[in-house]
């Protein structure tokens, strides 16, 4: 009998709601190849489809990103062989298999483990989206950057800073705000402290020229009020819940900000974009620009206290499933 499994939302709610649900694993059609996984990256994106934020047809398996080993190829797959090393982006990868397009998986070089690549392909593209894509981060320049020590946090400080860029960062605990300043953080602010006037206190009045911020609801108001003028609100996330609208005059009143709601999938839906941010991707991991940091890993039918972690901001680094 296949021990093969997925992970099923039958209706948005709670974290108990993810069942798991014995499937057998889809052989690979032309192009596919079929994947034995080994590790499965927990995104916050995963949780805002279980609870009906981001609306999905039910039912449906979630999960974005995994990486393993390709157990069968389609036709017409040139890139890649069976029992080679891949990671991947695609729609339902909380599963012990998953088969989707061979084109789009990523053949790891030896020195990039499974679990390493789960942790940073789609936290650590979203990163240089940040940083490169919608606009280039420049030498000399300061970053409000929130949560960074989390998934794509403790990516995008060590990045950034690598760049040039200050990084002043908002967190929450005295354990996360020590990981942001190993991680290359000039300065941390508290959230519950007033993070714009501690802003101005660090830049001379100024304010930062970027707001990196995941965090949305909870975090808009400071971000709007930390920016110089032409400053960036990169609000990227709703970890505290979904931003109020906004009106475009707000922005014109604080000094010409520009404000953007960017989604990675916009930045990656061709082919040489996604080469190209794959490529920097593993160029930068290589070079130890950046570094995987596996904060905590669980069983993948233990999907639930996973999600419970990250929505209670438990977790620090990436969090994998393994099934
Ligand atoms: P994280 O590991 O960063 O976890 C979320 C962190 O947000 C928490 O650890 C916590 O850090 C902070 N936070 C602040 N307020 C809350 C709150 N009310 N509830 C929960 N957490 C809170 O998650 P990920 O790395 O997976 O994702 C980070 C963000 O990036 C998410 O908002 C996600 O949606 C977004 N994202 C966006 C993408 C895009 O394409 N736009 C792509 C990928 C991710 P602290 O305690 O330090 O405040």
């Amino acid at each position: 009998m296949s021990d093969a499994y997925c992970i099923q939302i039958n209706e948005t709610g709670g974290p108990d709601i993810l069942t798991k649900v014995p499937v057998e694993p889809r052989e690979p059609g032309p192009g596919e190849a079929l994947i034995r996984q080994s590790a499965i990256g927990l995104n916050f994106i995963d949780t805002y489809f279980r609870t009906g934020l981001y609306p999905a047809k039910l039912p449906f398996t979630p999960g974005q990103e995994a990486a393993g080993t390709v157990s069968a190829i389609g036709e017409g797959v040139k890139n890649l062989n069976v029992g080679d090393r891949v990671a991947y982006l695609g729609s339902g990868t909380y599963a012990t298999h998953f088969t989707g397009p061979a084109a789009r998986m990523i053949k790891l070089p030896d020195g990039i483990s499974e679990e390493d690549a789960a942790a940073t392909l789609l936290k650590g593209l979203t990163a240089w989206m940040l940083l490169f894509e919608i606009r280039r981060a420049s030498p000399g320049e300061t970053a409000l950057v929130w949560a960074p020590s989390g998934g794509v946090g403790s990516l995008l400080v060590p990045w950034a800073t690598s760049m040039g860029v200050r990084v002043l960062a908002v967190t929450s605990t005295e354990e996360k705000a020590e990981l942001a300043r190993k991680a290359g953080a000039d300065q941390v602010i508290f959230s519950h402290e007033d993070v714009a006037g501690r802003v101005r206190a660090l830049t001379g009045g100024k304010g930062v020229d970027v707001s990196y911020d995941s965090v949305g609801k909870s975090s808009a108001k400071a971000s709007l009020d930390s920016l110089k003028p032409r400053g960036w609100w990169m609000t990227y996330g709703n970890a505290s819940g979904a931003v109020e609208p906004l009106s475009p005059g707000e922005l014109n009143r604080r000094g010409s900000l520009v404000m953007t709601r960017p989604g990675l999938y916009h930045f990656i839906a061709q082919d040489e974009d996604w080469r190209r941010g794959s490529a920097a991707l593993l160029g930068a991991l290589k070079t130890g620009t950046i570094k995987a940091q596996v904060g905590q890993t669980f069983p993948l039918d233990k999907a639930a206290d996973a999600h419970r972690a990250l929505e209670g901001r438990q977790t620090t680094g990436s969090t994998l499933l393994t099934p």
